[in-house]
């Protein structure tokens, strides 16, 4: 001390220099046998994820740094996000400071004096974090117990060491000062302390594989190993080799079982899964269980998975969970360390639909319609234009012609009756603005959404191959889309199929969804709203083009570039948006089990007291009109596209 300058000791020794206590051989000994069995357990559930299929992922050290730092998807749920902020802070920095304790770091008093007193403030909040985790986590008591004896012991020997070196109150522990008020000076019950936190510390450590702190380790890799693609690809298959689907939990690949390893049992998952609020049997949070569960059993035999005869996965998940997902995306969303249940549930579907060729009854004749006239209906690519009437809407006809835009169609947009005047009000939108544009008529086919979240990746692939085909054959430079699946499915999903580039071309095709192209038009006074609307308008988040894409604004910005019109919020929107059930194939499926997704939106709608409600989708637009007319009520909100809206105004 008398040279300005300490070693690096905690908690807060500063007289001592942390000489005092004194590590013997067993002490040694029975360090090295706690991270023996740690790294046993840990390398023994490593085995049982790298067991799982290949899958090419690239870690990010700066993202995980980061997420680590301000744990920004954390915080989303405040509560429990400061609480685990205060436990990560609180565990993090005394170990830092232990760590560099043991290489004999010193410094100067004064930082010390700082450090100490940083280290008792974050002492207080790791005890308020764990307290609040301790009544919240029922489920994990033994570990957030042993966590809570770390901390109460490392106190008591704090208080009881300054009991002895200073009764009088220090700064610099303020917490160990108002602890040691209560503590005899005995040297005896200060070394019996230091020894209780000792043996928990190690206890802590040995058992981290076994019990829910293994989330120490599995969570930060998850993040650290999260997609990097956008939020709306879903993960490929090969139809060449390999299993279809997955049947057990070793068809899941290794990233996938990762995901299940780092599950903290949040729930935040299910709290936002509209089918799990529906009263359906789906839980994201127990999909990932039920595979966490599994993997535990395999870990705990130590077998080979391939010598193991595992439990298929229905014995726990059945069809009813599996076809209850819309494929909203909320559980991704929502899940602060990147797991997503969502991929698990369409490879479960992908085995169900073509390995055993159980689709849902109800879902089968559009799926045929898919396979023999390429659109959802089973209309046929003779009618893709019947929707025009009489107008005149050039076909897109390839190199060389001056089309600005493709405007793609979609199956709603070519055969639903509704649908059809979305698509007629954006013909018109484009004409007064004076857009050279085309569609590819008969050459179009669905985009494959429906077939893919349906599980039949076959049938994706062959729809999506067409399409590519043409729009590369046509030089198409930018689409337009007015179905928010379709815009997902050629933006995030073609690319992978088969390079939506142009023919010859390295450039990608830029695909933009109708809203932000019309807001376009709009910001660059192409067209001008100018009839107004003098109603209460609100907009429902469609999923696919909301969450999934974060195109959030341009449909309010729309309905506010039209005149005399008041916008209001639903209380759930943006990323809380709620599905109106018409995706992952929701629109062929019947909803038999809990309440229609689509009734308890408009019951939010209609509680807003909204004379029209704005989509962007043409699921939203049916399932949600569906959905207000059950309701009966004496004034029924209109459901509307902002595409008519702004028609309507020009
Ligand atoms: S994608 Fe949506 S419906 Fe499916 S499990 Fe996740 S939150 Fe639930
Ligand atoms: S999957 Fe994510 S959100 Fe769901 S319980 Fe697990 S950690 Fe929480």
């Amino acid at each position: 001390m008398e040279s300005g300058f300490i070693s690096l000791d905690f908690p807060g020794n500063l007289e001592s220099g942390g000489n005092d206590i004194l590590i013997s051989a067993f002490d040694l000994l029975l360090i090295a046998l706690a991270f023996i069995l740690m790294l046993v357990g840990f390398s023994r559930r490593w085995s049982v994820w790298r067991m799982g299929r290949e899958e090419t992922r690239s870690g990010d050290w700066a993202g995980l740094f980061m997420y680590l730092l301000g744990h920004k998807k954390i915080l989303k749920n405040p509560r429990p996000g400061r609480a685990h902020l205060m436990l990560f802070w609180g565990f993090t920095v005394p170990l830092i400071v232990i760590i560099l304790a043991q290489f004999g770091f010193t410094i100067p008093i004064i930082p010390a004096r700082l450090l100490s007193l940083l280290a008792d403030l974050l002492g207080i909040a790791l005890l308020a974090g764990s307290l609040f985790f301790l009544f919240r986590r029922k489920a994990s008591l033994f570990p957030l117990f042993l966590f809570f004896v770390i901390l109460l012991t490392g106190f008591a020997a704090e208080g009881t060491r300054l009991s002895i070196l200073h009764p009088q109150f220090t700064w610099e522990s303020p917490l160990g000062w108002f602890v040691s008020i209560g503590l005899p000076p005995s040297p005896a019950l200060m070394h019996l302390m230091i020894r209780l936190h000792f043996f928990t510390v190690l206890l802590f450590i040995a058992t981290m594989p076994f019990t829910f702190n293994r989330h120490l380790i599995a969570a930060p890799l998850n993040i650290f190993y999260k997609r990097k693609n956008a939020l709306g690809e879903l993960k490929g298959m090969s139809l060449d080799d390999g299993p279809i689907g997955a049947n057990t939990i070793k068809d899941f690949t290794w990233k996938q079982l990762l995901d299940a390893e780092a599950c903290v049992s949040c729930g935040r998952c299910e709290e936002n899964c509209p089918a799990f609020i529906s009263g359906k049997p789906l839980s994201p949070q127990k999909v990932m269980r039920d595979i966490s569960e599994q993997m535990a059993s395999v870990a705990r035999s130590g077998a080979e998975m391939s010598s193991l005869s595992i439990l298929p996965l229905e014995s726990r998940i059945t069809g009813d969970e599996i076809w209850s997902c819309t494929t909203c995306m909320a559980c991704v969303e929502h899940c602060p360390v990147f797991i997503e249940p969502m991929d698990k549930i369409i490879d479960m579907r992908r085995n169900i639909v073509m390995g055993k060729g159980l689709l849902p009854v109800e879902a089968r004749s559009m799926m045929r319609n898919l396979e023999i006239y390429g659109d959802v209906q089973g209309k046929g690519i003779a009618h893709r234009q019947d929707w025009a009437f009489n107008r005149e809407i050039p076909l897109f006809n390839g190199a060389g012609s001056n089309h600005d835009i493709l405007l793609w169609v979609g199956c709603a947009g070519a055969f639903h009756e509704r649908y059809q005047e979305v698509s007629r009000a954006m013909v018109s939108i484009l004409k007064a603005a004076e857009i050279p544009f085309g569609i590819l008529g008969g050459e179009e086919r669905c985009c494959g959404d429906p077939a893919r979240r349906l599980g039949d990746e076959s049938l994706f692939l062959d729809l999506a191959q067409k399409n590519i085909h043409y729009l590369r054959e046509h030089q198409v430079r930018k689409i337009v889309t007015l179905c928010p699946h379709c815009f997902n499915t050629l933006k995030n999903e073609y690319p992978r199929v088969g390079g939506l580039t142009r023919s010859g071309s390295e450039e990608n095709i830029e695909v933009v969804h109708a809203t932000e192209y019309v807001m376009g038009l709009i910001e660059t006074k192409r067209i001008s709203p100018k009839y107004p609307i003098n109603k209460n308008i609100t907009i429902h988040d469609a999923c696919y083009l909301g969450r999934v894409n974060g195109v959030y604004e341009p449909p309010r910005k729309i309905v506010r570039s039209i005149p005399e019109t008041r916008f209001k919020e639903l209380k759930q929107h943006y990323e809380t948006g709620f599905c109106c059930g018409g995706g992952g194939g929701g629109m062929w499926l019947h909803e038999r089990l809990g309440r229609r997704l689509n009734t308890i939106r408009a019951e939010e709608i209609s509680e807003t007291e909204v004379d029209v409600v704005g989509t962007a989708c043409p699921y939203c637009l049916t399932m949600l009109d569906d959905g207000i007319k059950t309701l009966e009520l004496d004034k029924p909100p209109k459901v509307m596209d902002v595409v008519e809206m702004v028609a309507a105004s020009l």
